[in-house]
């Protein structure tokens, strides 16, 4: 009998995970089949999940609309091992531990061609538009996607995929002014702590974290943060002005209008400004602030595969401290988003099948 394969997919939004069995699929051309050894549950699965993202005020973006189309596995954030390859899978070792880089693009388009498949148009990224790792077994469309892990813990590597990539991309934006300028960080959740983790392994000089929680506030001030600032304080820009004398460097992880507002009244002569967080809302600024301070506002969206593979390797050389991870059976996949989704879960989840 050939081996199975067992997944967990949405076949309904809001509905509870269902298992699927099937025959393990024999991968053709560059593919490669990796038996999974992790999948990190992300929040964005929720939303992947519910069928819609929040944008407030009511609105709501529908991901059919996006071209998602169940049924899907989920799981964008995946680490197993290689154990078969397509005839034209260069590169592929069979037996290789790995992560894999999900956020595919079509892989024609010249934003692909420049190496960030993570922006193209027509994305297929794993566990959002093609089947991912809540599941034994993964398609990876190409080798090229999969990235050597060493001795890495495949669960604990798992995140890098997702929150890990996303907080280095935002921070790469940055350049080399880390070393001499602090990073004021808002927001101190798990990409704020994953952060401040990956400032340090960045060689950066260190991060002052804002964040309205007192708990999350201390958590990041004994994790090392240079100072801690309430964002909920009404003077809290003034706050920020004081401890940086103006600060520079900005990376706002919640995304909503009350702290793009708070960097921005915390900007000084040269800001930047990277948003990453989505919590959504809507600012007004004034145009002359862009030439005037002279401002900079930017996104940064998940990360390339040169990214990922560069964050790979700062943490096989001992550099990047992996977050311990919280694993639960495949089995369990349902249970998991669902503890997710009620806020019950501290840390990463990551499923083992
Ligand atoms: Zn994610
Ligand atoms: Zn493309």
């Amino acid at each position: 009998m050939a081996d199975t394969h067992r997944c967990y997919c949405v076949t309904k939004h809001n509905a509870p995970l269902e298992l699927a069995t099937r025959e393990v699929a024999t991968p053709k051309g560059r593919e490669v089949l990796v038996k999974v050894t992790g999948a990190g549950v992300c929040h964005s699965d929720i939303h992947l999940w519910e069928g819609h993202y929040d944008l407030g005020g009511g609105k709501k973006l529908s991901l059919k609309d996006r071209g998602i189309k169940l049924p899907l596995t989920m799981g964008h954030e995946i680490a197993g091992e290689i154990i078969a390859a397509g005839p034209d899978a260069k590169g592929a070792k069979i037996g290789a531990k790995v992560v894999v880089y999900p956020w595919l693009g079509c892989g024609e388009c010249p934003t692909c061609n420049r190496g960030d498949e993570n922006l193209c148009l027509k994305g297929r990224s794993l566990g959002v538009f093609i089947d991912g790792g809540y599941s034994t077994h993964v398609i990876v469309p190409d080798a090229k996607y999969c990235i050597d892990l060493g001795k890495l813990d495949a669960a604990e590597a798992a995140p890098l995929a997702c929150s890990g990539v996303t907080t280095f991309s935002a921070l790469k934006k940055f350049g080399a002014k880390i070393k001499d300028e602090p990073v004021v960080i808002i927001g101190a959740g798990g990409l704020g702590r994953m952060a401040m983790t990956m400032l340090k392994a960045m060689g950066g000089k260190g991060a002052i974290v804002v964040d309205i929680d007192p708990v999350k506030r201390d958590g990041a001030k004994a994790a090392g943060a240079l100072s801690v600032i309430d964002g909920g304080a009404a003077d809290a820009a003034q706050q920020i002005l004081t401890t940086t004398g103006g600060a520079l460097l900005i990376l706002d992880l919640v995304g909503a209008a009350s702290t793009l507002n708070l960097a921005i009244a915390s900007a000084t002569r040269g800001t930047e400004i990277v948003v990453v967080g989505l919590f959504g809302g809507e600012v007004t600024i004034p145009v002359p602030f862009f030439p005037l301070r002279p401002l900079a506002i930017r996104g940064s969206y998940v990360g390339n595969l040169a990214e990922l593979t560069e964050l790979v390797d700062l943490a096989k050389a001992g550099k990047l401290e992996l977050i311990p991870v919280n694993r639960r059976p495949l089995d369990e996949a349902n249970a998991a988003l669902m503890s997710l989704r009620d806020g019950k879960v501290n840390g990463r989840v990551v499923l083992v099948p």
